[in-house]
């Protein structure tokens, strides 16, 4: 086995072990593997190994990598699970198969108006700033009612809730309150939790884990 192909098999079993502790199935936990950075050959053992759903979070650099790969895999599935500039959606909505990212208004306009374009609707996470962070992409709590009620107005295929907690600080109780605001508004689904912390994820409900570095090592760029 290559080296990824070993930390992938390392990593299924640490989500199992999560997953036996919560007392729930991995089947109800999807592995996004964060592939941004790494180059097709370093994707293709973990695809050889088993692994379909990839995380990117550029668009120019899925469209640079993915469309090869995905002609010798046609069953992969790609996520975008970085912030969505509103001129992109058009190539958004073409390569990928969901959209973590969506944090505001101008971009569900953008996003609705790229679906009619394309006859193809994406599932779309709504990523809240559940720190409270300034510098930071998501929706804020408090604009969460409004963009969610535009978000259906649309008729937006709503998958569920995203975040990222603040760095350095205990993710436990950030994971907790965006379970409750996924609750609180009905969406089944939960994207949270990284390398560092996808067994908490697991613990407070994640349906979506976004793991990269423990998969890959350590990104240079
Ligand atoms: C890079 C990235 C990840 C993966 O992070 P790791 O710590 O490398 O597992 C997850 N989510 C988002 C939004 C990212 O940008």
């Amino acid at each position: 086995m290559t080296d990824s192909a070993t930390r992938l098999s390392d990593l299924q079993a640490e989500i199992a072990k999560a997953c036996t502790i919560a007392r729930r199935k991995p089947e109800e936990v999807t592995l996004i593997a964060v592939s941004k950075t790494h180059s097709a050959a370093d994707i293709a053992p973990l695809i050889a190994a088993g692994q379909r759903v990839f995380g990117e979070n550029r668009v120019q650099e899925a469209q640079d990598k993915w469309p090869e790969l995905r002609e010798k895999t046609p069953d992969l599935e790609l996520h975008l699970v970085g912030q969505l500039q509103s001129n992109k959606a058009d190539e958004a909505v073409a390569l990928f198969d969901c959209i973590h990212s969506l944090d505001r208004p101008s971009l569900v306009t953008a996003l609705a108006k790229a679906f009619d374009k394309a006859g193809r609707q994406v599932p779309c996470f709504v990523q809240v700033n559940i720190g409270a962070e300034e510098q930071k992409g998501g929706c804020p709590i408090a604009a969460l009612p409004d963009l969610l009620a535009k978000a259906r107005e649309a008729g937006m295929p709503l998958a569920g809730l995203m975040c990222v907690p603040p760095y350095g600080l205990e993710s436990a109780p950030y994971f907790a309150l965006m379970a409750k605001l996924a609750d609180d508004h009905g969406l089944a689904g939960r994207s949270m939790g990284m390398s560092g912390d996808f067994a908490t994820a697991i613990m407070l409900g994640a349906t979506h884990i976004r793991v990269g570095t423990a998969l890959f090592g350590e990104r240079s760029g």
